[in-house]
């Protein structure tokens, strides 16, 4: 298919563009471009103060955290270089010296 959005409303791929409106042959809802945005928004991944994480970026740990399986804790303001976003409740996969591979929540990390 295109890379026309998914309907909004009932997530099927067979929409199609009218003018300024997309409109969903499925459950004949219409939208606008701009309202896309918005439920795209709901797969953007912030950090504990609201901040947009992406790949790569750099974030520090803004709370103890142990590691599960060890006794290992990743101490509160240990940076993190080159996270890499996946979905899920853990939804940062990283690497942190002296610890190894590990996934994060989001909500416990601010960006650097
Ligand atoms: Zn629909």
């Amino acid at each position: 298919m295109s890379d026309l959005p998914n309907c909004p409303a009932c997530g099927s791929e067979y929409t199609y563009q009218d003018q300024a409106m997309f409109v969903c042959p499925e459950c004949a809802h219409e939208w606008q471009e701009g309202e896309t945005n918005a439920a795209a928004d709901e797969d953007v991944i912030r950090d504990s103060n609201g901040n947009v994480l992406q790949d790569g970026d750099t974030i520090t740990v803004i709370k103890d955290l142990k590691v599960k399986g060890s006794s290992a804790v990743v101490k509160v303001g240990t940076k993190v270089k080159n996270i890499r976003l996946v979905g899920g409740d853990h939804d940062i996969d990283c690497k942190i010296d002296g610890i190894g591979a590990m996934k994060l929540k989001s909500e416990f990390v601010k960006k650097a």
